[in-house]
């Protein structure tokens, strides 16, 4: 049974000065058995990190119009049950399920706030100075805000396909970006620079060996990367290659694109 102390542990020896922020992704399933669950995760983390922050995307708010641009790498027209099924986002909307139950958790947590981007939310502790200027223009601005604040990444039970930070890298690297669709109160929203696909990112991974921490949690593996090396090594690895860190799935849209454009280019 892994408990608080287990936790608190690994999070010191992991060297980060508390003052640091922290982003956070995790698989709770990951973990043999924790005592109270998620919850037991994160109180250990809100007393290691001063300021914590999680993905609270909400992708079951998405739509697929009829018509769009070109090169968004989206059928459009062929959303029909999708859309059906789209939710309207609102500020108490559950995480989707694919980002699991501790993003979910944290995000009821009392002194947890939450930003309105109706698809890729961030929720935060202590954390309104990285949060306060994401907009529908600016999804990852949390992202260059934690860099600037010399901010990890931590990966618990998780690899580098759900690192958020990436995308960010990607971004400023000019990779191509895309535009998704939200359903809102208000209307449906258009949503640009959206991120690409992130089943390649786990190539990352060898040449990350110089700044990744990690330490073992039972027989589970915490990561800790410092962000601002990663968006520089994400960075320089596009630079080099700018069709690095695709995924090889020939069926994926957006890495097709992505590769479409290189080409052309
Ligand atoms: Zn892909």
């Amino acid at each position: 049974m892994i408990k608080y102390q287990d936790f608190k542990l690994v999070y010191r020896e992991l060297g980060i000065d508390r003052s640091q922020p922290v982003i956070v992704h995790s698989s709770l399933s990951a973990f043999s058995e924790v005592e109270d669950g998620a919850h037991t995760l994160i109180q250990a983390l809100l007393s290691s990190f001063n300021t914590v922050i999680m993905p609270t995307f909400t992708y079951q708010t998405m739509l697929i119009p009829e018509v769009g641009p070109s090169g968004n790498a989206l059928e459009y027209g062929s959303g029909t049950a999708q859309n059906w099924r789209a939710e309207f986002f609102h500020p108490d909307l559950s995480v989707h399920r694919s980002v699991g139950v501790v993003p979910e958790t944290f995000r009821r947590h009392q002194n947890v706030r939450r930003t309105l981007h109706p698809i890729l939310s961030f929720s935060g502790h202590n954390a309104d100075t990285l949060l306060k200027n994401q907009t529908i223009e600016l999804p990852l601005d949390p992202i260059q805000k934690l860099m600037q604040a010399d901010g990890w990444v931590l990966l618990m039970g998780v690899d580098q396909r759900v690192n958020t930070s990436i995308h960010y890298a990607e971004q400023i690297a000019g990779r191509k970006q895309f535009t998704r669709w939200a359903l809102t109160p208000d209307g449906v929203v258009e949503c640009p620079h959206f991120p690409g696909c992130s089943q390649g990112f786990n190539a990352l991974t060898s040449h990350l060996s110089s700044i990744l921490k990690s330490e073992l949690v039972g027989e589970t593996w915490i990561q800790a990367i410092p962000l601002r090396e990663l968006i520089q090594s994400v960075y320089e690895l596009i630079l080099k290659d700018p069709l690095a860190l695709l995924c090889g799935e020939l069926s994926c849209q957006r890495c097709q694109v992505i590769r479409s454009a290189e080409v052309a280019s």
